[in-house]
């Protein structure tokens, strides 16, 4: 009779998923699932609703929680289904009083409408705080929030209207998580947030991320691994690149939020920084870490794209030199200002994806291509896979216990994954 959480979206969720089972189990919650939703895409919000429907087909006694950015952003949708018992809001899923409040409204019995829902509104909370976690279940490598929220407002983007405004956490707390995550056995830690590079702009003396890195590096020498969750490039400080070129365990590999190669969408999507931005960005990094790899998020068929346009993003992938790509046909988020402009039609919009991940796998093999004969030093995250320090990932021979750093010979590739001798 247990709290079982599931889990959609990014590293952050991840995070405080962890600390959203300690809660509900610490409030007598039993037999419950939790939802910790993701509403970065239309598809993740489909996806979140079909999972709560299976669930409940599954276990029809149990009672469901939905809490996360789908339901903050969406709240009516998952108040009006039935297999759900209630509905909590970004803030309240990792306040104790509110999986009390929870307890008591499934204590009285039914749910209905009335009762289902605990969304307050998120553009309200101040506070940078962090839940603190032990460690991450079944998981290799740790992840510790830094930061929240986002003071930026993309046109595509409802990130914000889920996690509210950028709040950043306090750098002694965030280093002594990550001390007791590696304490507690995790070898690998990534430093997650909404958008990393704003951290330290609203604590005394406005640290930036980079002084953070290298506080946390100085200050927790038990850590073998740093890796840092998305950036955007334009926003990285000088100190954040110097640590790059220095430090041999913050690892070598970034991922960018570019989302388009034409600067006439990034103007319309209301990014800050232009293609020749991030061209120079990559080309920099690459002088101080000639081991970097860089992975992004691109968005195909944002709306307005000419195939001009769209050929931009495809060159700035080559331009750039990105070994993974993260491809998102775009998606219109209910309330955004892109959800408003005229859309590319949908069949272009699939086959510019689909145009894009064709690129990324070419630049993948000739990533992989040129890891056979190196030896490698990889986490293992299961017995037979891991991932090397520009996190590609590696099938394992021997066994490994997971959450161990092991070198290994690479032996081949099968255009997904290393193979270890
Ligand atoms: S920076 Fe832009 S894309 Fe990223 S979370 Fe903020 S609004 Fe969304």
């Amino acid at each position: 009779m247990t709290v079982d959480v599931v889990t959609f979206g990014c590293r952050l969720n991840a995070f405080e998923s962890e600390a959203i089972r300690r809660r509900a189990e610490a409030a007598g919650l039993a037999d419950t699932v939790v939802v910790n939703s993701c509403a970065v895409t239309g598809e993740a919000v489909r996806q979140t609703r079909q999972a709560i429907r299976k669930l409940k087909r599954e276990r029809p006694d149990a009672r469901v929680v939905v809490t996360g950015c789908a339901a903050q952003t969406e709240t009516a949708t998952f108040v009006a289904m039935p297999e759900v018992d209630r509905v909590l809001g970004n803030a309240e899923k990792l306040s104790d009083d509110a999986w009390t409040e929870t307890r008591a409204v499934f204590a009285r019995g039914a749910v209905d409408a009335s009762t289902k829902a605990a969304v307050d509104d998120i553009m309200a909370v101040r506070s940078g705080a962090a839940p603190v976690i032990d460690g991450i279940e079944g998981r290799a490598r740790g992840f510790v929030q830094v930061q929240n929220g986002c003071d930026h407002r993309c046109t595509f983007c409802i990130i914000p209207f889920g996690r509210g405004n950028s709040r950043s956490v306090a750098m002694a707390d965030v280093i002594a998580q990550v001390r007791r995550l590696a304490l507690n056995g995790h070898a690998e830690v990534v430093l997650t947030g909404v958008d990393l590079t704003s951290y330290g702009a609203d604590l005394a003396g406005a640290p930036r991320l980079g002084t953070l890195v290298r506080r946390v590096l100085a200050e927790v020498p038990e850590l073998p691994r740093l890796r840092l969750s998305s950036i955007d490039s334009v926003e990285a400080d000088d100190d954040l690149l110097a640590a790059l070129a220095e430090e041999k365990r913050l690892m070598p590999h970034l991922h960018l939020s570019l989302q388009a190669g034409d600067d006439m969408i990034l103007k319309r999507m209301k990014r800050r920084h232009l293609r020749r931005d991030a061209i120079d960005f990559c080309a920099a990094v690459r002088r101080l870490r000639p081991d970097i790899v860089f992975g992004a998020d691109i968005i195909a068929g944002f709306p307005t794209e000419t195939e001009a346009m769209f050929k931009s993003s495809l060159d700035l992938v080559e331009a750039c030199g990105l070994t993974y790509l993260h491809v998102f046909p775009f998606s219109p988020r209910p309330g955004t200002p892109a959800a408003r402009m005229p859309p590319v039609a949908g069949h272009v919009v699939k086959e510019r994806a689909m145009r894009l991940r064709t690129l990324g796998d070419a630049l993948l093999t000739r990533h992989l291509d040129g890891e056979i004969g190196h030896e490698r030093a990889v986490l293992a995250e299961t017995g037979t896979i891991g991932r090397t320090e520009q996190f590609t990932p590696v099938r394992l021979t021997g066994g490994a216990s997971p959450g161990t750093l092991i070198d290994v010979l690479i032996a081949g590739h099968d255009g997904r994954r290393l193979l270890a001798a």
